[in-house]
């Protein structure tokens, strides 16, 4: 609440001059600095409004030419943020009550005009609030507008307030067509759900930014169409009580993608059973019986049978099935002939030209007998897969799903290995041979051995040539002092560690039917290569070497591993698999004698994998060796135009290249995991600059510094921040966070303790980059927070585009609000400048004042303004 220390402007309704008088030396005698007027007729009362602009007014309930009713009534039409109060000698309680009724703030007796000055006071506060809200409100409604987002606001009643311009394109309808409408009609279930997760806790409650809710629902929009939403709700606390606001985001495609992948992960269960199986099992029709039940319990296909080719009459008989019985089977009298009508569906197809064959939507057969037995059961997708011996068909495998359009190509791809899977196990039972199968599989791991592998590998270049221009990486990995571990911990400890190697490694790979245990320390995988030689790379960081990376515990003891990898493409490097072989080998050993991590074969790969390395390693070197350092770049108050913070900025002073920008290394920082390191070594090298100016007699400002995400989930970040610029450096320093680090669910509430923690030892936190994110502004309110930084795009624009000038307005008076600084970065002109001055800002920073310096010209320019 603001102190009323101005001139109050009251005018006064009173007939009777001398109480008039009394009256003002009352509010005078309590510290109010008044200013009046008095009238005692309509008109002088109208044209009082008008000309004098009063703050308040005080009015006399009788008068002998007018009466204190009407002045309200009038009061109320024409200026309604005037208080009101009645000051009377006569008020009874009914027309008291109906004074307060009729609009009016208070009313005071003449004879008790003691509390004349509080009720004045209290009034003035409270018009002062309400016109405070209602500005808020209209900004917070000019946010909504410009959020990236679709924005629904709903009522207490569960009814839609205000929608913006992305919530109308997103459902479809006109702003006043759905505001007043049930918000179950757009996101059903949304707000049960709501009520449910925030059982028996009060959303309106203070710290209610924990009680910001995201949620995952159905979203309808007008013509009927519905898509899957994530909804994002927080409570708004309003004057017509506790509203909710829904950030709705269309994530259909997200959860198309999903689906995808369950089902991918699905049939890889399938590969790998079917993997087992084949050891396990020596008997053929049991064979066959297994790979239809793993399909259907595992591959979760609503039925699928296998069907032997009879060579002669190119008929089609079940062998084994499941989910379906033979008699449903044999009406369909499936055929290979060409020239039978029962030949020409999928299946038929496929058998001839010896590929896979798919019907997407069974809806969409032509009519006939085989459609309606399809469709009657509510199978709505088919797939068949021949089975091969060597060239020749011998069978097929069929598999029936409920829903449309689940056979894609990725999906297909994937039970042709199926379908080489189960021709390799058949091809050997036909041969009646007693198969030794440890020729094919590794007795330890139970994963297939080098043959095997070789042969998978030749399937899949085979498979991928009929294609055309389809690429197969090999990776082979190698553990890394395999032979130490074997002497150190003895053969069964190593068996085990070799078991839990290849466990690891079936969860990550993308296809775990093309996983072999090729040599003693040595397995390698296959896929087919999707993108390009950084996912093969995010591949091997990301989830083989994290997966890796955990201790082993064998036989009790904990053995710690990691692997080197070599890598081939096929065709690129070889198009058989003995040459891909070598060549993988001679990556592999090239990768060990450079004690990198991973070797591409190619040399052109090798040269791109070979910089990032290099960069890799003389970061480390940098770190090591101190070769980072930092400058400053001012931060300008615009009421003062003096510095009143530093940005510390990194610059790597390479002893070959010279200085170098943050951005060309600092990505690189953070993928490796070096930013941590890098990032305490920043708080060092700052605290120290901070000291040194101190011992020279230069008083610096607050020195804000950058710190990554990665820094903040560190275990020890809030205790070794604490420990060096918490507690005795209070109000020194400040970090810039971007708003992304809340965005990441889980964690978010463990960074907003972990920046609490910080804040309460007189750290400042900053919100670096405002507005690149989309931060829900009441989310943003329960932060642990003092400062936004708009980004600089939008003060780049600012003078140009007039949406940019708005998110600014609004982003400063809302953080004004929110009782949050506000600097502007990126200021490089004075237009800017004058505009953001004129706009409320509170600092700016940017290359119109200074570039980034380093530390001894900041200091030259912190001494001339020290006048020293
Ligand atoms: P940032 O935190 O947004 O820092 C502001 C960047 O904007 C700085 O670039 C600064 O030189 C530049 N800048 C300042 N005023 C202007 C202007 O008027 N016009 C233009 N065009 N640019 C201006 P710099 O120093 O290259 O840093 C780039 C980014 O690197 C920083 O962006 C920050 O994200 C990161 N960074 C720098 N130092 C550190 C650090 O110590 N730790 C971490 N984690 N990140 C850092
Ligand atoms: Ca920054
Ligand atoms: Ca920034």
């Amino acid at each position: 609440m603001e102190p009323i220390n101005k001139v109050i402007k009251i005018l006064l309704v009173e007939d009777v001059a001398t109480d008039a008088e009394l009256t003002i030396r009352q509010l005078r005698r309590d510290g109010l600095v008044v200013e009046a007027q008095r009238v005692k007729t309509r008109d002088a009362f109208i044209a009082g409004l008008k000309v004098f602009k009063p703050d308040l007014i005080l009015s006399d309930y009788s008068l002998p030419e007018f009466d204190g009713l009407s002045a309200l009534l009038i009061a109320h039409d024409a200026c309604p943020d005037i208080p009101f109060l009645f000051l009377s000698g006569t008020i009874g309680e009914e027309t008291a009550i109906h004074a307060l009724k009729a609009g009016a703030i208070d009313y005071v007796l003449k004879t008790n005009l003691s509390r004349l000055g509080a009720a004045v006071r209290r009034a003035l506060d409270e018009a002062h609030m309400r016109l405070a809200h209602r500005q808020a409100e209209s900004r917070f409604r000019d946010l909504i507008e410009f959020a990236p987002h679709a924005i629904v606001v709903t009522n207490d009643q569960g009814r839609i307030e205000i929608v913006n311009a992305q919530a109308e394109s997103l459902f479809g309808y006109r702003r006043d067509e759905v505001v007043g409408m049930l918000s179950e009609t757009l996101i059903p279930g949304c707000l049960r759900q709501w009520h449910e997760a925030l059982q028996g806790r009060d959303p309106a409650a203070p710290d209610s930014g924990t009680t910001a809710l995201t949620l995952e629902a159905i979203g309808r929009s007008k013509n009927g169409g519905e898509f899957s939403a994530e909804v994002s709700l927080s409570p708004l606390k309003t004057e017509a009580g506790l509203w909710i606001s829904g950030v709705v985001r269309d994530i259909s495609e997200r959860k198309e993608q999903e689906n995808r992948l369950v089902r991918l992960s699905r049939l890889h269960t399938v590969l790998s059973g079917i993997n087992t199986a084949i050891v396990r099992i020596h008997d053929r029709q049991k064979f066959l019986e297994e790979i239809c039940r793993i399909a259907v319990e595992d591959g979760l296909f609503a039925a699928a049978w296998i069907g032997m080719l009879d060579r002669d009459t190119l008929r089609l008989t079940p062998q084994a099935w499941v989910g379906v019985e033979r008699d449903y089977l044999d009406q369909f009298g499936l055929s290979a002939d060409e020239r039978l009508p029962e030949g020409r569906g999928p299946t038929g197809v496929a058998l001839r030209n010896r590929t896979g064959a798919v019907a997407h939507d069974t809806l969409d057969l032509p009519m006939g007998p085989w459609r309606t037995l399809l469709v009657d059961r509510g199978y709505r997708s088919t797939c068949t897969i021949p089975l091969l011996a060597g060239s020749e068909v011998i069978g097929a495998l069929i598999l029936y799903a409920t829903q449309a359009g689940v056979f894609n190509e990725e999906e297909r791809r994937l039970l042709s290995m199926v379908a080489a899977d189960i021709s390799f196990a058949l091809n050997h039972f036909s041969q009646e041979e007693q198969i030794n199968y440890l020729a094919y599989f590794d007795s330890v791991t139970g994963l297939p051995n080098r043959a095997l592998f070789k042969d998978r590998v030749t399937q899949l270049i085979e498979s991928c040539s009929a294609k055309h221009g389809g690429k197969i990486v090999l990776v082979l990995l190698d553990l890394d002092r395999f032979r130490n571990i074997n002497e150190a911990f003895g053969r069964s400890a190593t068996d085990e560690l070799l078991r839990e190697v290849a466990r690891r490694l079936r969860s990550v790979v993308p296809e775990p039917g093309c996983l072999a245990r090729i040599h003693a320390d040595c397995f390698a995988f296959a896929m087919q290569e999707t993108g390009n030689e950084t996912d093969i790379i995010s591949l091997l960081e990301r989830s083989v070497a994290v997966r890796l990376s955990a201790p082993i515990t064998a036989l009790g003891k904990d053995i710690r591993t990691s692997a080197t990898a070599g890598i081939v493409l096929y065709p690129t490097d070889g198009t058989d698999i003995d040459i891909l072989l070598r060549n993988g080998e001679a990556a592999l050993k090239n990768a060990k004698a450079i004690k990198a991590r991973y070797l591409f074969y190619t040399s052109e790969m090798n040269a791109r994998t070979a910089e990032k390395l290099s960069i890799e390693n003389r970061l480390r070197r940098a770190l090591e060796q101190e070769q980072f350092v930092l400058y400053y770049q001012p931060k300008i108050d615009l009421a003062s135009n003096r510095i009143i913070g530093l940005e510390a900025l990194i610059r790597w002073n390479d002893p070959e290249y010279g200085l170098i920008q943050p951005e060309k290394f600092i990505h690189i920082l953070e993928e490796t995991g070096l930013i941590v390191e890098a990032g305490k070594w920043v708080i060092h090298r700052a605290r120290r600059q901070y000291h040194e100016w101190a011992a020279h007699g230069i008083e610096a400002p607050r020195i804000a510094l950058n710190v990554s995400q990665l820094q903040i989930r560190q275990k020890d970040f809030v205790r070794h921040t604490i420990h060096l610029l918490g507690e005795h450096e209070p109000g020194n320093f400040e970090l810039e966070i971007t708003e992304s680090l809340f965005m990441q669910g889980a964690d978010q509430d463990a960074a907003k303790m972990k920046l609490a923690a910080l804040r309460e030892t007189g750290i400042t936190m900053a919100i670096d980059d405002f507005g690149t994110g989309y931060s829900s502004l009441s989310y943003i309110a329960h932060l642990p927070i003092d400062t936004l930084k708009i980004d600089r795009s939008f003060i780049q624009d600012m003078t140009t585009s007039r949406e940019h000038m708005a998110i600014v307005s609004t982003i400063i008076s809302l953080a004004h609000s929110l009782k949050f600084k506000v600097v502007a970065e990126g200021v490089e002109t004075h237009k800017q400048a004058r505009l953001l001055k004129a706009l409320g800002c509170d600092h700016i920073q940017g290359f119109l004042y200074s570039r980034t310096l380093p530390p001894w010209e900041i200091e030259e320019k912190l001494v001339l303004q020290q006048g020293m």
